[in-house]
């Protein structure tokens, strides 16, 4: 337990200044971000275009999402 708390107050002390603790450009992700702003799935979406590079969805999102899950299921 305190060991947890310790974990928050050292993230809250470097909060901003340090490079690589940004979050996912997506919409509502919360994840660290890993590649680009993105986390790892997001990158994902990102590279077979289901997302812009500002996190936003394009207007056809449901049909690129239904041929990323093909995608994925064939990989
Ligand atoms: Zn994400």
């Amino acid at each position: 337990m305190s060991t947890k708390l310790k974990h928050q107050q050292q993230q809250s002390k470097d909060g901003g200044n340090v490079v690589g603790l940004s979050r996912c450009t997506c919409e509502g992700c919360n994840k660290k971000a890993d590649l680009m702003n993105f986390c790892q799935e997001h990158y994902d979406w990102f590279k077979f275009g289901l997302i812009t590079k500002e996190g936003k969805k394009p207007t056809d999102f449901d049909k690129k999402y239904q041929a990323w899950v093909k995608h994925h299921k064939a990989a």
